[in-house]
């Protein structure tokens, strides 16, 4: 069974992209947090971050800079933005292929709920 980032890097399911390079994808969250709230995609399709392994390395660096490159260019850099990974059920994920949320453009609470 395919995830739904995998049909959506997969192109089966229509969505809001905001990057794309060789590695990863960036969408416009369908229920967005914050006015500004993107998920970076890894193509490659890891579970989870605690799935990761250190073949991962690189990748996951580049998750990171991507999305500090995309509140860059979305806006949100100089107002402040948050990264978040949630990581198994009592972390709030619910798509099973890790991604990063990119959030801002409003102040964020902490500690989060
Ligand atoms: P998680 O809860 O696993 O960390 O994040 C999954 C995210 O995917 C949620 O923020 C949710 O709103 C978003 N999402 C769920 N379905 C879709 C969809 O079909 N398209 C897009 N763009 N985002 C989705």
């Amino acid at each position: 069974m395919k995830t739904l980032f995998q049909k959506i890097l997969d192109r089966e399911i229509p969505t809001k992209l905001a990057h794309e390079d060789e590695l990863c994808i960036a969408i416009h969250d369908i229920n967005p947090q914050a006015p500004v709230h993107v998920l970076v995609i890894p193509k490659k399709p890891i579970v989870r971050v605690a799935e990761a392994t250190a073949a991962d390395q690189a990748l996951l660096g580049h998750l990171l800079l991507t999305a500090a490159a995309l509140a860059k260019k979305l806006g949100v850099a100089e107002s402040g933005y948050r990264i978040v990974i949630n990581n198994g059920r009592d972390g709030g994920e619910t798509v099973p292929h890790l991604h990063v949320h990119l959030l801002g453009q409003r102040p964020l609470g902490w500690p989060p709920g």
